[in-house]
């Protein structure tokens, strides 16, 4: 297949908008003679699923969790970007765009990265309709802070919980549509397998999470809005609920999978003490906005950071990076805290840590002003480390965050199925191979509000469709591969959980796919990988039964995707023979440590195909074209 980005010809400025009017339309009373299912309720899911419930289709919703608004959203602290330039400081789409692109290093298409730019102003008119309580400035104007790779202040924020206020608002939206019963609400339910007829998404098969109860759903779209894959790394800053399960099953009935090792590093999460953890905590990038971050200048320095006097101390960022200082973009810094601690020169008993440190800031500001802006997050990095980081510097490492990756869908977020549109974190549209921060929360709300109910519309405009009920042989083919994976999985009876096969496979991504990777370590995880697979189906063992709740095989079922979806990541990896963004080929650096791209060879979506199980995936590549933003080697010095 060739695979076609479908993206509208014309200035880029104004392909949005001469494509929507160029769409097909649904007459108000005929949306009602159509169904479509949204998996999530993120910020992704629950925007589209009240959009669409909205516009007057009947929409099906669906969650793990016992309520939307547990979705994984609810965890982002530090804010959300657009371009409405109120702090006057030289904003505007054409810079979102720019800042957006170069973040991403090259890696992303133009015309998505436009348009999400376009419609970011839009997002926070929408949110702030809705009532979420954005920081205000004195006089009124909604306040806004700085995030990594940006030199102008654009992000909107809720102190450290503007995940949870916009996700609040996108489930009142959604509440309203359930209540008018224009959406009806599924929680506790897990998809399993998407079902496809003639070649279109035709509806999905889940397992009720309480009653273990295996059913389908038919409808005419198919919305997967089902998070990142962060957590085939085990150890990572993403809910411990979170998984790949959707998105690796649709992947499995024809859904391309694309850059699957764009991994996001985040610098600034609270370190790993030992394994006993199952998840890591992030402490929010909008702390670097006034916190700063160093290490001693001498390695093995043991003292403690207050009695290591200034000259002794090494503000690495701001010595190598003067333009961004501490907010250069998340791959950079990751990067940068790893060779210092490499050097010797990390703090904190393991030697992985460095400090983040708001001496300066609280002399500058006072306390009571970092506390307004940041208390939240002061108190959870208290009450993990039992350190006051009002009195002593913070101590932060690189660990496993978002994943740019993820189905590959066209301009429209359409899949290689047709009738399966892939939003938020669980596509791979616009972040390239470094997502910028508070640029998911953005894309998530631009995809489910401002995107897909205008695309999705259009494809039903555009289609005939069969009626298809749920006894069609495709569902009963797929409740029956789901039945007997459940089946086979309670029937291993091996002797280990779920979470130490699970941990082994994060310790190999890690140690292999994780902040620097050689071809010899990527070799080395796809021998080790397919091993550690084949142990799973020999040891796992899963207790109680699929009759009824049974965390055990929730967790069994999602393993043994990262288990195929890891080997999927370690092969791009290896493939990509270049650094960019989060992927560092320590073979392709430049004298100075910097990712070196190699534009000429691998200016390209790497989309692949799946083949089965234990056959290697076929490659498809987009060829990535950069007429406005042009190519260089990203500096931010
Ligand atoms: C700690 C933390 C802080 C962050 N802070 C920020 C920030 O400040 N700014 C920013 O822009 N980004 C931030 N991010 C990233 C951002 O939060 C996420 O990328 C974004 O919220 C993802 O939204 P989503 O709607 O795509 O998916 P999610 O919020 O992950 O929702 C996934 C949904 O899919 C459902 N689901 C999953 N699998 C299935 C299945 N098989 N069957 C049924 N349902 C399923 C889940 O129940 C859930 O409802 C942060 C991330 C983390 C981890």
């Amino acid at each position: 297949m060739t695979l076609d980005a479908k993206i509208p010809v014309g200035l880029i400025q104004e392909k949005w908008d001469k494509h929507r009017f160029n769409m097909k339309l649904v007459n108000p009373a005929n949306k009602r003679k159509y169904t479509i299912i949204v998996v999530g309720t993120g910020l992704a899911g629950a925007s589209a699923a009240a959009s669409l419930g909205e516009l007057g289709y009947n929409v099906q919703n669906f969650c793990i969790q016992d309520s939307p608004r547990r979705a994984h959203s609810i965890a982002a602290q530090g804010g959300i970007n657009a371009a409405k330039n109120y702090p006057n400081d030289g904003d505007s789409v054409w810079r979102l765009f720019y800042d957006t692109v170069k973040g991403g290093d090259y890696r992303s298409r133009e015309a998505n990265v436009y348009r999400l730019a376009q419609v970011s102003n839009n997002i926070i008119d929408q949110c702030v309709a809705q009532g979420v309580p954005f920081a205000r400035e004195y006089g009124g104007l909604l306040s806004n802070r700085s995030f990594g790779g940006a030199q102008v202040s654009r992000t909107f924020y809720a102190r450290g919980q503007t995940g949870q206020q916009l996700l609040l608002g996108a489930y009142s939206s959604l509440s309203r549509q359930i209540k008018a019963k224009k959406v009806e609400m599924f929680t506790r339910y897990e998809m399993l397998d998407l079902v496809v007829i003639d070649g279109k998404a035709r509806g999905i098969v889940t397992r009720n999470l309480i009653t273990g109860k295996i059913e389908s759903f038919a409808a005419d779209a198919v919305l997967l809005a089902t998070g990142g894959y962060g957590n085939v790394y085990y150890l990572s800053t993403n809910a411990v609920n979170s998984n790949a399960t959707a998105v690796w099953r649709a992947h499995k009935r024809g859904a391309y999978f694309a850059n699957p090792c764009f991994v996001q590093i985040h610098p600034t999460c609270i370190p790993v003490t030992g394994d006993h953890q199952s998840k890591l905590t992030l402490m929010s990038e909008s702390l670097r906005n006034d916190g700063r971050v160093w290490v001693p200048k001498a390695k093995g320095d043991k003292r403690p950071a207050n009695e290591i006097p200034e000259e002794e101390r090494d503000y690495y960022l701001e010595r190598r990076y003067p333009a961004f200082g501490n907010l250069v973009p998340r791959d950079i810094a990751s990067r940068a805290a790893k060779q210092v601690c490499d050097e010797g020169r990390g703090v904190g008993k393991t030697g992985l840590a460095v400090y983040l440190d708001f001496a300066d800031a609280i002399k500058r500001l006072g306390r009571k002003a970092i506390e307004e802006k940041y208390g939240n997050l002061f108190e959870m990095y208290e009450r993990i480390t039992d350190e006051n980081p009002y009195n002593v510097p913070m101590r932060i490492f690189p660990a496993i965050h978002y994943t740019m990756g993820g189905l590959w869908v066209d301009y429209n977020l359409q899949s290689t199925v047709p009738g399966l549109f892939v939003l938020g974190e669980a596509n791979f549209s616009d972040h390239g191979a470094n997502r910028l921060g508070a640029s998911a929360l953005m894309q998530g709300l631009a995809d489910g509000y401002f995107v897909a109910p205008y695309t999705v519309g259009n494809y039903i405009g555009s289609n005939k469709f069969e009626p298809v009920t749920t006894d069609h042989p495709a569902f009963k083919a797929s409740e029956k591969e789901v039945d007997d994976l459940v089946k086979k999985l309670l029937a291993v009876n091996g002797t280990k959980t779920a979470h130490e096969l699970n941990r082994e496979l994060g310790l190999i991504m890690w140690e292999y796919v994780g902040m620097g990777r050689s071809e010899e370590g990527l070799k080395k995880a796809l021998e080790e990988i397919p091993k550690l697979r084949e142990e799973f189906w020999k040891s796992i063992k899963v207790a109680g039964t699929g009759e009824t709740l049974n965390q055990n095989l929730e967790e069994a079922g999602r393993l043994a995707d990262y288990l195929e979806l890891a080997e999927l990541i370690a092969r791009d990896a290896l493939n990509r023979r270049e650094s960019c963004g989060g992927h560092f080929r320590e073979e392709s650096q430049t004298p100075e440590g910097e990712a070196k791209r190699d534009d000429e060879n691998y200016s390209y979506v790497a989309a692949w195909e799946f083949k089965g199980t234990e056959e290697a995936p076929e490659l498809h590549k987009e060829s990535l074209t950069f007429e406005h933003v042009p190519l260089t080697q990203r500096s931010y010095k």
